[in-house]
């Protein structure tokens, strides 16, 4: 049977997977990727790494990744009272918890649950407009007590993901939780199904990563273990057509996937990418020559994994292609399964070209001096 984007999507985004918690997508994609690639392994980490194309030793090698996590929680307290007090995992958006719904992944299977909001009618003043911090926020589970909680299977330590499944909007839009990033892993097994049968110049490494949404870094084992000259790296942008960001970027939803020009999150972590002219030249030749529409990306605020990963080895040559999204990290994400296919397209057309035409400088990095 072909590839069904929206099938494989969906299927993707039925599952639960904060940081470190990645393992029934990573079920998924190994499953996927195996069917037509030459090996595929998992690391100690969880990441997934599936190899096609070239064997020759001195043939370029590519790796085109995307996260499998989602931003989520987990239990730090269970209250006497059978109340559940939680730490973000990533980054939620705080002002969309009140009133969420939740599936807490406890030892018996999936337990809902709703994250507490003080009763409106008893509310006063301010407190109906105050969004209040993750500290004073519980989810319910509906247990009695804690023992109850405990018998329920939850427990310190469990893993609690957002609650919203995929709803089809106007105009090719999706609505849902964890758009970010199995908008992604669908568009790596819609390429995995595009080179299928054909042959490749270069080699090509899928690799599904960890916890990108905790530490940014859990892709790090996997690019010792491939050491690409070049990685593709697919994730979501803010996507700037929304009342409050029209003013902001000109990357918006429908008009096909983001290169990123720059990217950079100051907050801490001092990390970002600033993309080599020659990549968002090949990235935008390729994409012009076989009409795919594609926008130019900056967005202060984002970070990937390429920001670190350019920093590897004696440096690695980083691309990344976004897809638009609204309402980042909060439970009701919306992207357009039109921008997915285009990324899709783009991705087959990149690694399925001669070597030559990559950025040359991608070779020309591993040569000895
Ligand atoms: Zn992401």
């Amino acid at each position: 049977m072909s590839f069904d984007t929206l099938s494989t999507l969906t299927q993707l985004l039925s599952l639960d997977a904060i940081p470190g918690f990645e393992g029934p997508v990573a079920d998924v994609m190994a499953s996927q990727l195996s069917q037509h690639a030459m090996a595929v392994r998992r690391d100690v980490l969880g990441n997934v790494i599936a190899r096609y194309g070239s064997q020759k030793p001195d043939a370029l090698r590519v790796m085109v990744f995307a996260h499998m996590d989602e931003v989520g929680f987990m239990v730090r307290k269970i209250e006497a009272n059978g109340f559940i007090r939680f730490e973000r995992v990533g980054g939620p958006a705080q002002i969309t918890m009140p009133g969420a719904t939740v599936n807490l992944q406890g030892s018996k299977g999936s337990i809902p649950g709703c994250i507490g909001i003080k009763s409106y009618h008893f509310s006063k003043g301010d407190e109906r407009a105050q969004s209040p911090s993750v500290d004073r926020l519980w989810i319910d589970i509906g247990a009695a007590n804690r023992q109850d909680a405990l018998d329920m299977g939850i427990q310190v330590g469990t893993p609690i993901t957002l609650n919203n499944p995929p709803r089809r909007l106007g105009n090719d839009l999706i609505c849902s939780k964890a758009l970010d990033n199995r908008l992604g892993c669908t568009a790596l097994l819609g390429l995995a199904d595009r080179i299928t049968g054909k042959e490749l110049d270069i080699a090509l490494f899928i690799v599904a990563a960890v916890q990108e949404e905790f530490n940014i870094r859990g892709i790090l084992p996997a690019i010792n273990s491939v050491r690409p000259d070049l990685t593709i790296g697919i994730d979501i942008t803010p996507s700037c057509d929304t009342p409050d960001l029209a003013d902001y970027a000109d990357l918006v939803i429908n008009q096909g996937p983001g290169i990123t020009c720059l990217n950079y999150h100051g907050r801490g972590t001092l990390a970002g990418l600033i993309t080599s002219p020659a990549v968002i030249s090949w990235l935008e030749t390729t994409a012009a020559k076989h009409q795919i529409p594609v926008q130019r990306e900056v967005a202060p605020g984002v970070i990937t994994e390429s920001g670190y990963i350019q920093l590897q080895q004696e440096g690695i040559l980083c691309a990344g292609l976004s897809i638009p999204c609204r309402y980042t990290h909060s439970p009701s994400e919306v992207a357009s399964l039109r921008d997915l296919q285009h990324c899709i397209d783009l991705l087959a057309h990149l690694v399925l070209a001669n070597a030559e035409t990559f950025p040359l400088t991608a070779k020309a990095l591993r040569s000895p001096l």
